[in-house]
């Protein structure tokens, strides 16, 4: 029967983004609410939510302090044109990060999104170089596995084949790849930072001795590999980067779209790590997700070396129309204040050791091939089902949703970051309800 008050929902033109469509369309799941570590979907299912949204809400759902700054927001400014003028919350919130930042990284570029974000630190690190008089340094170094985004650039340093194969005639052409940390042969159920691997770092002299060092621009990297499976930096890689980095004239740009503000028990996993990059990328839960937002955090020097030129001619060409956009910098301003004045990103490193206990003792469970964690997330690496790869992946997601977690896959991967504002026997359970699935499944 026709409800006129409520008629079926028309699922054909909205087109989801990485998202088997067909299938989704054939068996719906939609959201209706969230309120803190929970979501709840239309048909009235309720699930925890383990990967914190896309890893970009960790103070939970409609947290009442972001929801009534974004409210009194939207009613007092809700636009102001981003280039050549600013609001006063834009500037706060810059200063807020810069606070926030390692030390002397203290400029802040806003974007929309972290692949917006890695395209404007990749342009930034073209036009520093070119400042000094060093424009041949045109070609970026990325790693396999490397997820960047969805911008040419990003997919251009990204390392993740899916992602690229169809679009290489639009990539950046001066790019090559470092390979990834990955050997589950020397580090699976590793807790923490994996002991071996530092030496895969020396592939950068390779590629250094390959091109020349003088036409390297920079090298991006996530600290902690996230949309590929908590991939967590060997004790001492990060360190060689930055060391050969350095001493070849090239910038390091640490991607923290996942880790920034609080997801490894710092504020920035190069806080966590000691490795201070010369540029990091930040998005999601800067403002807990609310209200999109990205941006680049650059050390001093970089942003000073750009600010030549006449009086009023503009330094760097490029921004978005919504580049601190009111209503998102009043979420991250408010954001920003609950992680601090509950304390959070401690709360985060204390979940952690929780996290690391609980995920770990799944190492016996069905299909399980390798248990990863840092800070407050974890990989749980399913073994493929032989000839259907990705399934197993797909049906722990399905089955997860009526055991009452919301899990994320990539892959026969599934990725676990919970909320902040979780409770340790709200961990537990999730890894409870995750074990019920495992041995459920074929
Ligand atoms: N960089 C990293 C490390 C990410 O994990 C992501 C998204 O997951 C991005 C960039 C892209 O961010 P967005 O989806 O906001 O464009």
């Amino acid at each position: 029967m026709n409800d006129i008050a409520n008629p079926p929902l028309d699922l054909a033109s909205y087109w989801l983004p990485f998202t088997s469509n067909r299938y989704f369309k054939s068996r719906p799941k939609l959201v209706a609410s969230g309120k803190d570590a929970y979501l709840e979907l239309v048909d009235g299912r309720r699930v925890f939510d383990c990967l914190s949204g896309l890893w970009c809400t960790p103070l939970g759902h409609s947290h009442p302090a972001v929801v009534s700054a974004v409210q009194s927001q939207v009613a007092e400014l809700d636009y102001a044109p981003a280039f050549q003028l600013g609001h006063p919350k834009v500037f706060a919130l810059a200063s807020r990060i810069a606070r926030l930042a390692p030390s002397g990284m203290n400029r802040v570029f806003f974007t929309n999104s972290g692949s917006e974000g890695v395209d404007t630190a990749l342009k930034i690190a073209l036009a520093y170089h070119q400042a000094r008089g060093d424009a041949r340094r045109t070609r970026m170094i990325g790693r396999e596995r490397g997820y960047h985004g969805v911008g040419i650039g990003g997919i251009s340093v990204g390392g993740i084949g899916a992602n690229r194969r169809a679009f290489t005639a639009l990539g950046a052409p001066h790019v090559d790849h470092l390979p990834h940390t990955y050997d589950p042969a020397h580090m699976r159920f590793t807790r923490g930072q994996p002991s071996w691997g530092a030496h895969l770092a020396d592939d950068l002299e390779r590629i250094v001795a390959l091109h020349d060092a003088s036409t390297i621009a920079a090298v991006i990297v996530e600290p902690m590999q996230g949309s590929t499976g908590v991939i967590v930096p060997p004790k001492g890689y990060l360190e060689r980067l930055r060391e050969i980095c350095t001493r070849h004239g090239i910038l390091l740009i640490f991607d923290e779209v996942i880790t920034g503000f609080g997801r490894v028990g710092a504020n920035f996993a190069a806080q966590k790590l000691g490795v201070t990059p010369d540029a990091i990328v930040f998005a999601k839960a800067v403002t807990n997700g609310v209200v999109p937002m990205g941006g680049v955090i650059v050390r001093q020097e970089i942003h000073d070396a750009l600010m030549t030129g006449p009086d009023r001619a503009i330094e760097f060409f490029h921004g978005y129309t919504y580049s601190g956009h009111p209503l998102a910098c009043a979420a991250g301003l408010a954001s920003l204040d609950v992680l601090e004045s509950e304390n959070l990103v401690s709360a985060a490193a204390m979940l952690g050791s929780v996290l690391e206990e609980a995920v770990h003792s799944l190492q016996e469970e069905p299909h399980v091939a390798d248990v990863r964690n840092f800070g407050l997330a974890a990989a749980v690496e399913l073994r493929p089902r032989e000839g259907q790869p990705t399934q197993r992946g797909f049906e722990a997601f399905e089955r997860g949703i009526d055991a009452g977690i919301l899990l994320r896959f990539t892959g026969d991967i599934l990725a676990l970051a919970p909320p902040f504002i979780s409770t340790p026997e709200q961990i537990w359970h999730m890894i409870e309800s995750l074990r019920g699935v495992l041995r459920s499944l074929r």
